[in-house]
């Protein structure tokens, strides 16, 4: 009785619904989720919203995609769970070499969320020094403002202070390099000065630590940390360029980029950098249903298979035959619906709508992106260009001004600046993109009628 009394008021002190439900936000009222179809998610009051984020870049395919339905429904049926330990699936067979021949990478290994991926990339990486007499080797690099997963090494890579400060005794530092964010650490440089500037403070920090260096992680455009930082054009093949003088792994998150977002199967491709490893998730189980992967290169597998020839750790549902019937369902979608190319021309829509709000909205400091990964940076000034007071307060009435008039976006701040993320499912139309457009320049205004009402 005592438990159940101090469950109670705890229970009516933290969240004012009396739910026992520990989510996100103490105290903020959300609409609860019905149901969805195609680029539309629907309230338990039957309310619309236009889903421009994929629920948090995932949703790929949109909602309640009857192809995906099915396949999940005969795999059901079939079997959803044997142990890897025990069985190889046919289903994880199929996936690895479905995934492995879209992106050109031999080998994947499957897990359940970005931020296991991200932790099996790291782990990978870190068995490849090993096997070659290097296990000194353990210091990652990775930038001050980017997002990497919520797990102990995902966070030690992540320049999110919102997310890593509860963790912080417990955290590397691993996120020093300087963000290719032009908007706030060019300083007036043009792109060719800012891309040697970030070059050549990213090879003072490789250096730095000598041979402990392990590798270098990065986002090829960055999500959730500070909304879709695109780097100029020379500074990918530039990092890739110093890690390979100095044989360091270089792990590209494409967790939220890859698989078509940007406009191409994975980012990198865009400036033709083959990182060593590359993570996925997010739009890999699109929303159907939880599963990730890593893809990776030749040479770390055939280091570690000389050696113990066998991964030390997985995770219980990795490569599971439902979660990955389901995935390659997807990844069959993504290519026969061309929904690589849809996204690099829904995307010019998108981006060009983008373009002329920021024209008339002043909130609006920068559009950036690639594909169908936009960002808007939020500003209360555009010419001091400082963010929000509190910082993360434009984000919040962005965010909440969307919602009420049935568009979803994304909060992608992480403490350092305002922002948000338009992202709505590879298979948005042309319509479907006018509307989100319009929606958003409606959101915008009443936004910048609540902050001139408070001035
Ligand atoms: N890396 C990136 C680039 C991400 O955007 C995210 C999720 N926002 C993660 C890793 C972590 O993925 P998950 O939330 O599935 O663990």
């Amino acid at each position: 009785p005592v438990m159940d009394h101090a469950l109670s008021a705890s229970r009516v002190a933290m969240q004012p619904d009396g739910s026992r439900l520990i989510k996100f936000f103490f105290g903020e009222e959300l609409p609860f989720v019905s149901h969805g179809s195609g680029v539309f998610v629907y309230d338990a009051d039957g309310r619309r919203y236009l889903d421009g984020c994929s629920g948090a870049v995932t949703a790929n395919l949109g909602h309640a995609d009857p192809e995906i339905l099915q396949v999940m429904a005969e795999q059901a049926e079939r079997i959803t769970f044997a142990h890897r330990g025990t069985f190889h699936s046919e289903q994880s067979e199929k996936l690895a070499e479905r995934l492995g021949a879209m992106t050109g990478y031999p080998y994947v290994f499957l897990c359940n969320s970005g931020s296991e991926a991200v932790e099996t990339a790291l782990r990978l990486t870190l068995q490849y020094w090993r096997e070659r007499g290097e296990p000194d080797r353990a210091r990652f690099l990775s930038h001050a403002v980017s997002y990497h997963g919520a797990t102990l090494g995902g966070l030690s890579l992540s320049g999110h202070p919102q997310r890593r400060w509860v963790a912080e005794a417990l955290l590397h530092g691993f996120n020093e390099l300087i963000p290719p964010y032009a908007y706030r650490f060019a300083e007036g440089r043009d792109d060719a000065a800012f891309t040697a500037f970030l070059t050549k403070r990213a090879a003072e920090a490789l250096d730095s630590h000598g041979s402990g260096a392990a590798g270098v992680v990065v986002e090829p455009v960055g999500g959730a940390a500070g909304g879709a930082i695109t780097p100029p054009d020379g500074y990918l093949p530039a990092l890739a360029e110093l890690c390979r003088e100095r044989g360091l792994p270089l792990i590209a998150d494409e967790v939220m980029t890859g698989l078509g977002r940007t406009g191409t199967m994975l980012a990198s491709q865009h400036w033709d950098v083959r990182p060593d490893l590359v993570v996925l998730g997010k739009g890999m189980g699109a929303g159907y249903t939880p599963v990730s992967a890593v893809l990776v290169s030749e040479h770390v597998v055939d280091a570690i298979a000389a050696g113990t020839a066998s991964v030390t750790n997985g995770h219980t549902y990795g490569g599971n035959p439902l979660g990955s019937a389901v995935a390659l369902a997807v990844l069959e979608a993504v290519e026969s619906r061309n929904l690589v190319a849809n996204a690099a021309e829904r995307g010019k829509q998108l981006r060009a709508g983008l373009e002329e709000l920021a024209a008339r909205h002043e909130v609006i400091g920068e559009v950036r992106g690639l594909g169908l990964l936009q960002g808007l940076e939020l500003v209360s000034d555009p010419v001091t260009r400082s963010p929000g007071d509190p910082v993360g307060s434009l984000t919040r009435s962005a965010v909440l001004a969307a919602r009420e008039r049935g568009l979803l976006v994304y909060p992608a701040t992480g403490g350092i600046n305002d922002a948000i993320l338009v992202a709505p499912p590879l298979t948005v139309t042309a319509e479907e993109t006018d509307l989100l457009l319009a929606l958003l320049d409606d959101a915008l205004s009443a936004m910048s009628q609540c902050t001139r009402a408070r001035a």
